[in-house]
């Protein structure tokens, strides 16, 4: 059964979660501060996607998705938030988090996001072991890992995707959309932002310079394009 975990210290909202999940077929671990979250993925391996919200009594949902983040680049991270103020979107996405739901948000909107995050961790299962290799990376398709100059940067799944994308397509303009259709699957109902987001923090890892990008270029007012 697929596990996902649910940081929320408010009572009331993280048994709404649970008894939705439970109800769309998740396993369910529950935790209510920041280090008991961190406690029960420590001793749960295999959980696929972890929901954090962000206001909580010890330490605040970015920190956890940062602490996260350091010992594993698999598992999906959504965020909560109540506010809807873009820094709080931006902070958690730079943060290492994959997407993020505001508050009040419906079960079905939940369960749709997560569904889509196990679609994109699990989406690779048919490819072959292949290697793509271009200028200074290479690419691992089976193991989603990533070198550059022979060594090895760690990528979310998200930033994998997107980078797989452009590889896939060397010297071809992307628009926003694309990324987004490809990456977060048609279905998903979130911003474009999410995508300019992602791609200034997979400049910062893979670039020579993030502030003058030779391998991911802009395409003003259409997208982004990979070249070598
Ligand atoms: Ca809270």
């Amino acid at each position: 059964m697929k596990k996902v975990l649910i940081l929320e210290d408010e009572i009331n909202i993280r048994s709404f979660v649970v008894i939705n999940l439970r109800r769309a077929g998740y396993e369910v671990i529950e935790a209510g501060t920041g280090q008991e979250a961190l406690d029960k993925l420590r001793e749960t391996p295999d959980i696929g996607v972890a929901i954090l919200d962000i206001m909580l009594p010890d330490i605040d949902g970015f920190e956890v998705c940062r602490r996260i983040r350091a010992t594993s680049k698999q598992i999906g991270v959504i965020m909560l938030t109540a506010r809807t103020q873009e820094m709080d979107k931006v902070t958690g996405l730079m943060t290492g988090a994959d997407d993020y739901v505001t508050k009040p948000f419906s079960p079905a909107e939940l369960t749709a996001r997560i569904d889509a995050l196990f679609r994109r961790i699990g989406g690779d299962n048919t490819a072959n072991s292949e290697m793509l290799s271009q200028g200074p990376f290479v690419m691992n398709t089976r193991n989603h890992t990533l070198e550059k100059n022979g060594s090895r940067i760690k990528l979310t799944q998200v930033e994998y995707s997107i980078l797989k994308l452009f590889m896939q397509n060397p010297g071809r303009a992307l628009s926003r959309e694309d990324i987004l259709d490809a990456v977060w699957g048609r279905d998903y109902d979130g911003e474009l932002k999410i995508v300019d987001v992602n791609i200034r923090r997979l400049r910062i890892k893979i670039e020579d310079d993030a502030t003058s990008p030779t391998y991911i270029t802009t395409v003003w007012g259409f997208g982004y394009k990979w070249g070598i």
